[in-house]
């Protein structure tokens, strides 16, 4: 086994790493009113309460009839449908024609399937028993007008949503979004509206920018471009200020490593300080955190490397977990992604040393196993296998090399990767 290159032993773990970020951040406390359709995705502010009951009256949970008492005939009296219903009351032995979510009508106590009832001229006779009680959907079961509906602190789902229309509410008081400036570095990079014939020797496309601001936006994060940044220690500081006067946080990409042109430190640490930089992760290593003071508050610095790969492993990893907590959503509902075992179909070269999060492919084999394959290369430049992945393979930072057959941590992709 080779031990990783890098010092080990000075680096920071992910735990760790990722514990300080929580520390140091304090949630937004801006809020703001919207219309519920606007709201999927933003963290709730405040409690909304119901302004109905659910379901608003006892109704029919099937199509059939609706039974006054325990009876072998029943008379026909009418019907129930639903926006329609039944004026009068029902007396004993006496039912009606019902819908699903009909209101029942007074005196009805049960309800027969059609498929179960056999109808002759106004005579009804059910064919099997029907308990009092019987399909009726009684009203306030699922939610009583001025219950609290959904807590604070987390972000509003698709059932929520359908939740908050069935109960009346309109609008709901949600976090401010996250304001992220973006800014890539490097003297060999080029915006993407450049024809390829028009890039010189070695000059590369900045596809992190992109990437990042994608990735950001699939989150409800407002993102604000800075644009691409040569190796300048000039431009780099009026590139930091700028974006720290116009965001929350500044995510940039390249410069942080510790190659001859890698500035972005620097000057971080002349504009505000640096709290934690080089971390036992791979790919990742040279993420940076740091914050820019301004008046009133500062901005949040997040440095990611500028290989592709690793820009994105530790905006997943690392900037995503921070975000979740600036945005606004609370202790309990930060969930980790989830993760699983899966077997290993091909081995897997690993240093001790750092925490690898390795591309793979999972899926169910026909003898419904678990199982997962390295989705190719696994350089920090390879995009093509991260595109063909649809999980992290999570290898422990002490363990070796892995084999075909063994049981590893799989980490299925969530958004905004996948
Ligand atoms: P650096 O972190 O500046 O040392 O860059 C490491 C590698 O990532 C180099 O190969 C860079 O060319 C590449 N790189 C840096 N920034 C970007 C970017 N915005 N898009 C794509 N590749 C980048
Ligand atoms: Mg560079």
């Amino acid at each position: 086994m080779t031990i990783d290159t890098c010092l080990a032993k000075d680096l920071i773990t992910v735990e760790q790493a990722r514990e300080a970020l929580l520390q140091a951040i304090a949630p937004l406390q801006e809020t703001q009113l919207l219309p519920l359709e606007q709201c999927c995705g933003r963290i709730l502010a405040e409690r909304a309460t119901a302004q109905v009951d659910l379901p608003p009256c006892d109704n029919s949970a099937m199509d059939g009839y609706a039974l006054c008492g325990q009876a072998a005939h029943y008379a026909l009296v009418g019907r129930s449908l639903a926006g329609h219903p039944f004026a009068g009351r029902l007396g004993n032995g006496e039912c009606v024609r019902i819908t699903t979510g009909a209101a029942l009508p007074p005196g009805a106590d049960r309800v027969v399937m059609q498929e179960h009832s056999d109808l002759h001229g106004d005579t009804l006779t059910p064919r099997q028993d029907t308990p009092a009680g019987q399909h009726i959907r009684r009203r306030g079961e699922d939610v009583r007008c001025g219950d609290s509906l959904v807590a604070p602190g987390r972000p509003v789902t698709v059932p929520d949503i359908a939740l908050l229309a069935a109960a009346g509410v309109r609008e709901l008081v949600v976090m401010r979004p996250v304001r992220a400036a973006l800014l890539s570095v490097g003297d060999e990079l080029r915006p993407l509206d450049t024809p390829p014939a028009d890039l010189s020797h070695g000059e590369i496309y900045d596809s992190n920018r992109i990437a990042l601001a994608t990735a950001l936006r699939e989150l409800g994060i407002e993102t604000v471009d800075i644009g691409c940044l040569p190796d300048n220690p000039g431009s780099i500081r009026e590139g930091l200020e700028k974006a720290r006067d116009s965001a929350d946080i500044v995510i940039t990409s390249g410069g942080v490593s510790v190659g001859e042109a890698d500035y972005t430190r620097a000057v971080l640490e002349d504009l505000g300080q640096l709290d934690l930089w080089r971390l036992a992760i791979k790919p990742g290593k040279p993420f940076a955190f740091g914050r820019l003071p301004k008046a009133g508050r500062e901005t949040l610095f997040f440095g990611l490397p500028g290989n592709p790969v690793s820009a994105l492993v530790t905006l997943y990893q690392l900037v995503i977990p921070a975000l979740e907590k600036l945005r606004g959503i609370v202790d309990g509902e930060r969930t980790p992604p989830f993760q699983g075992r899966a077997r290993l179909l091909n081995p897997i070269r690993k240093a001790p040393g750092r925490t690898d999060y390795q591309r793979g492919y999972t899926y169910r084999d026909t003898d419904g196993l678990q199982v997962v394959e390295s989705s190719g290369l696994q350089g920090s430049h390879i995009l093509s296998g991260f595109s063909r992945a649809n999980c992290f393979i999570v290898l422990a930072r002490e363990s070796g090399d892995r084999d075909t057959g063994d049981w590893v941590t799989i980490e299925p992709f969530r958004a905004p990767l996948g």
